[in-house]
């Protein structure tokens, strides 16, 4: 097996991936904050991190994948504030959502989804270990993280302490010691949530909810912490320097993998833009847009900026038309190894640093080699590339297809169904292809030719086979 490859945003350079414990591979990605409906930015991290759990899964024993649930945040009260919708309301129907959205897209759960409310005794054993260690100071009701009591702060964000504190000098607060200081409690008054604390009644900086929560699931030690390239700093600065000044000797993640921003139509995406897009939008498109975002995602690069635009999501549907349409016809294969050999050849570039666009070219070339053998077409730029001297027999390039294709998460369903389009009015294309197929019995060509007509205006196209009459969506 080739070794794996991720660039670790730490070192600024691709890294050999040597787990910790090789019989167990621990990845921490940071969820959502549940007050709203997810964005399209929202769904990047988590399918490329699926797409990452799928390949570990595939390579090592046992992966635990932990993303958590931000579900106290003051986002979220002030939300509650102007809606008048009670706080649990507001996060248990997001939740709900966000998981329903994900699931479009075709992202398996995480292993563990801890929620930072269910946290909170986590939070304040750190903070008491960071006061303990001289690293942070209860001042005025709030907890104070010390930035200049950690020599690297900045190291993994890049920043130097000069840049960090000229951003910070604006309108300090008079109970931090030093203008870069962040807040790891902070009281909270009886309309807001609040905790009973050393420091009296109050709640958690955001921070610090993900230093407690990979702590308790993942240890003080992990392999791999993902997230957007946005929360390098100040959010995963922070969370490093709380956990490794908490738990001195330990490194808290061992490689940091940060994937790039989600412009709209080649901006970012902003509500006064008006191009702000919540997966849900996309999603109304039809029963295919899930898995056409999914795949528009994972056909760029995930560490370079992702334009969406509406034709990049027809055309990731028009390829998983023709993903489907070769499944369709394929025969099953005689089995063997050259199976297993072709599915690691469009997975090896996941090795390269999740490189998803290069997979999905050698899966379009494995539809090109079962095309050859159904349909037709030239295999001979698809058969050098995967290295092959004749085409494979029947069945194998699309069974090779559908092992690699489940390691991406695309393609993966059911491809009559997909051809149907997931239509509503499946059952009356059914019932017309009766009535047609009762008129060609009783030798009624016009009638018969006149149903076929009128599918074909509804886009519904027929082909008659040996097995019988089949459909698809034009
Ligand atoms: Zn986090």
């Amino acid at each position: 097996m080739t070794d794996l490859y991720i660039h670790d945003s730490a070192a600024r350079t691709k890294r050999r991936f040597e787990p910790i414990d090789p019989t167990h591979v621990r990845i921490y990605v940071c969820g959502p904050t549940v007050y709203d409906l997810a964005h399209l930015g929202n769904a990047r991290p988590v399918v490329v991190f699926d797409v990452l759990a799928r390949l570990l899964r595939r390579r090592y024993p046992k992966v635990t994948y932990v993303r958590n649930i931000t579900d106290v945040d003051d986002k979220i009260n002030a939300r509650s504030r102007e809606s008048g919708e009670p706080i649990a309301a507001i996060t248990a129907r997001t939740t709900e959502d966000f998981h329903r959205d994900m699931a479009a897209l075709g992202a398996l759960p995480p292993d563990v989804e801890p929620r930072a409310t269910q946290h909170i005794g986590e939070m304040i054993a750190l903070i008491q270990r960071l006061i303990a260690n001289g690293h942070a100071y209860a001042a005025d009701g709030h907890v104070l993280f010390s930035v200049p009591s950690f020599r690297d702060y900045g190291k993994l964000s890049g920043r130097s302490t000069d840049e960090l504190l000229a951003g910070a000098r604006v309108d300090v607060a008079p109970y931090k010691r030093d203008a870069g200081d962040f807040v790891l409690w902070k009281p909270s008054d009886e309309n807001t949530p609040g905790w009973d604390s050393p420091w009296g009644r109050g709640r958690p900086g955001w921070h610090i909810e993900c230093s407690a929560m990979s702590w308790k699931h993942l240890g003080e030690e992990f392999d791999i912490h993902g997230g957007g390239h946005d929360l390098i700093f100040p959010h995963h600065e922070n969370e490093l320097a709380q956990s490794v000044c908490a738990f001195p000797g330990h490194g808290f993640a061992r490689y940091w993998m940060h994937n790039g921003m989600l412009l709209v139509n080649g901006e970012k995406m902003s509500k006064s833009l008006g191009n702000f897009r919540t997966v849900r939008d996309i999603l109304a498109e039809g029963p295919w847009a899930g898995e056409a975002f999914r795949l528009l995602l994972l056909r760029t690069h995930y560490r370079q900026a992702l334009d969406f635009t509406m034709d990049a999501l027809r055309e990731a549907k028009a390829e998983l038309d023709d993903h489907y349409a070769m499944l369709s016809r394929a025969p099953e294969a005689p089995g063997g190894g050259a199976i297993s050999h072709l599915a690691d050849w469009v997975l090896a570039p996941l090795l390269d640093d999740l490189n998803t666009p290069l997979a999905l070219a050698r899966l379009r070339d494995l539809r090109t080699l079962e095309n050859a053998v159904t349909v037709g077409g030239s295999p001979a730029v698809a058969m050098e590339r995967a290295g092959l001297s004749a085409p494979p027999a029947p069945g194998v390039a699309a069974a090779a297809f559908r092992e690699a294709a489940a390691v991406l998460g695309v393609a993966i369903g059911d491809p009559a169904a997909w051809l149907q389009g997931g239509a509503d009015d499946a059952a009356e294309v059914e019932a017309a292809i009766a009535a047609r197929l009762a008129a060609r019995k009783a030798k009624n060509w016009a009638e018969a030719d006149r149903i076929r007509d009128d599918l074909k205006a509804q886009g519904v196209l027929l082909e008659d086979g040996p097995g019988g009459t089949t459909w698809r969506r034009a």
